[in-house]
């Protein structure tokens, strides 16, 4: 009978019984433009694993932009483009790591 179990070092998804087989999870990089954020927390907001923030800092224009927090194994971007869709000031944008 197959059974599954989490990998937490390496964030797989191992599925032993008939097949071995592997998963590796989708990895998402996060690029912002920051100038360009106006610092309404949407993609924060929104973001379905929570791992974005507004960042301490400000940008040229006096707002707070968004930052990455994982904490892998579970809290990670899965590059799934939501922020990217949101952002009414085309400010994140996302590709597979
Ligand atoms: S791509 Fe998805 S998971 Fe990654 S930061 Fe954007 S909304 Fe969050
Ligand atoms: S949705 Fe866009 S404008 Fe709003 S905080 Fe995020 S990056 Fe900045």
């Amino acid at each position: 009978m197959a059974n599954s179990k989490l990998d937490n070092q390496n964030s797989e998804v191992v599925i032993r019984g008939k097949f071995n087989v592997t998963i590796k999870p989708v990895r998402g990089r996060i690029y912002v433009i920051r100038d360009r954020c106006k610092g309404c927390g949407f993609c924060v907001t929104f973001c379905p694993k929570g791992v974005l923030e507004l960042s301490e800092d400000f940008n040229s224009k006096g707002y707070h932009y968004p930052i990455l927090k994982e904490e892998p194994p579970d809290k990670i971007c899965i590059n799934c483009g939501f922020c990217s869709l949101i952002c009414p000031e085309f400010a994140i944008f996302n590709e597979e790591d």
